[in-house]
């Protein structure tokens, strides 16, 4: 057997640099953030310069032309280092759901307008799929596409929980084409400029707060008739799914970051600490709880190191996509809550510890990109051999 689940010297340099980045720019402002809830555009700007969001990006377009693991290796350092789930959010859909499919399936010339500004970071994409009726049943959409009179091409709809809503230039929306019905369920890049799109939010979410999620209504709103289609008309159920797919993998893949800090912040801090004259860490229900964090850490690592391999080498990944994030976020809160507990009254203040806060944002990873329920679906159906497109 052959088996290496290690960076390579190249994947490493990159989880080095983010995790140093992480630390120095992202872990500072982490606390305020969190209180204020606003999306911080000046970090956006670093982050943006830092190359990150181009790491998969041709270098035609400003990228590094580098692959799945690169940019894994990447935001698991971020991760670890910047201890911030709303700013991974944030480049999370940027990448893995706006990038990622552009590179997939789009034109040369929608490349050309779009992967260099979001590459860079000048341009903030969403990815909006979900409604206000539900989110769960993504393809019940009912944001919908007209011709005009001029053969210009008019959205309207709702879309709902959207992160970054607020404050995105642009969007990739999914919607159904007028008098296609299901047939006609499609991906439109849209340009969320004009004032045929009103915007809803900032909303007060329980965690990742610093990545707002927010509303877009749309009224007859103008998307290019010969660049505002991703991929064709009526792909909106596999690029859908190409999305989700490759948020779930990443998702889970920066818990593995997550994990690897709270482990060592808990094991730093707590070392501090004495109990009926012994240190704390000698005695056995305490072990337990570290004992608890690693098992999680090691599981997840194994598990989204075989999802990444899977995809970087072209093969279906969509079942351990869900397994892995299923787990992760689960594993997520699950440690962070024992750091929270491991650090007694300190661990559950929000100005001393970041644990608490994980905690809020791990259930955040539990519903966005499908809440658990739908990952066991999507699961199920893996098993036998359901949603082949
Ligand atoms: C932090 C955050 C960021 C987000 N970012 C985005 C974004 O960028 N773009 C976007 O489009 N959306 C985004 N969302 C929305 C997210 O995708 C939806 O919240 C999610 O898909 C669930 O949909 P819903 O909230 O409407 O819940 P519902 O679909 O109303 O479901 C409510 C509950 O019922 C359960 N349920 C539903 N149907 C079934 C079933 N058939 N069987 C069993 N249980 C079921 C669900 O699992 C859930 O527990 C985000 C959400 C959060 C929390």
């Amino acid at each position: 057997m052959n088996v290496d689940i290690d960076w390579t010297p190249e994947q490493r340099v990159y989880r080095e640099r983010f995790l140093a980045f992480g630390r120095e720019v992202v872990q500072p402002g982490g606390l305020t953030r969190d209180q204020t809830g606003a999306f911080d555009a000046d970090l956006w700007r670093a982050v943006g310069e830092s190359g990150l969001l181009g790491i998969t990006t041709p270098t035609e377009f400003g990228g590094d032309g580098k692959g799945v693991l690169e940019f894994a290796a990447a935001m698991e350092g971020f991760a670890e280092g910047g201890l911030d789930a709303s700013i991974v959010f944030s480049v999370l859909v940027q990448v893995a759901m706006v990038i990622e499919p552009l590179l997939q399936v789009g034109t040369p010339a929608q490349k050309a307008r779009w992967l260099p500004v979001l590459a860079s970071g000048q341009r903030k994409a969403a990815f909006a799929v979900t409604e206000p009726h539900g989110g769960s049943d993504v393809f019940e959409a009912r944001t919908t596409l007209r011709i005009g009179n001029d053969d210009e091409l008019l959205l309207s709809g709702s879309k709902w929980s959207v992160t970054d809503a607020p404050y995105a230039d642009m969007a990739i929306v999914l919607g159904r084409v007028e008098g296609l019905g299901a047939s006609g369920l499609s991906m439109f890049l849209v340009d969320l400029a004009g004032p045929t799109v009103e915007r809803e939010g900032p909303f007060d979410l329980m965690g990742c707060r610093a990545a707002p999620t927010g509303a877009l209504r749309f009224t007859n709103h103008p998307v290019d008739p010969e660049h505002g289609v991703l991929g064709k008309l009526g792909d909106g159920v596999p690029l859908t799914r190409l999305a989700f797919n490759m948020e779930r993998l990443l998702a889970a893949n920066v818990g593995v970051g997550f994990l690897q800090a709270v482990l060592d912040h808990a094991v730093t801090n707590l070392s501090r600490n004495e109990s009926f004259g012994r240190p704390l860490q000698s005695y056995q229900y305490v072990q337990g709880r570290f004992v608890e964090i690693r098992k999680h850490l090691e599981f997840h690592r194994l598990l989204t190191r075989r999802a990444l391999w899977l995809a970087h080498t072209k093969q279906r990944f969509n079942l351990e996509a869900s397994l892995a994030k299923l787990s992760g976020a689960q594993a997520l809160h699950d440690a962070a809550l024992h750091a929270v507990l491991l650090l007694g009254n300190r661990g559950y203040r929000r100005d001393l510890f970041p644990f608490e806060r994980l905690c809020r944002d791990a259930v955040g990873l539990m519903i966005a990109g499908g809440s658990e329920e739908v990952q066991k679906m999507a699961i199920w159906a893996e098993l036998h051999g359901e949603n082949r497109s």
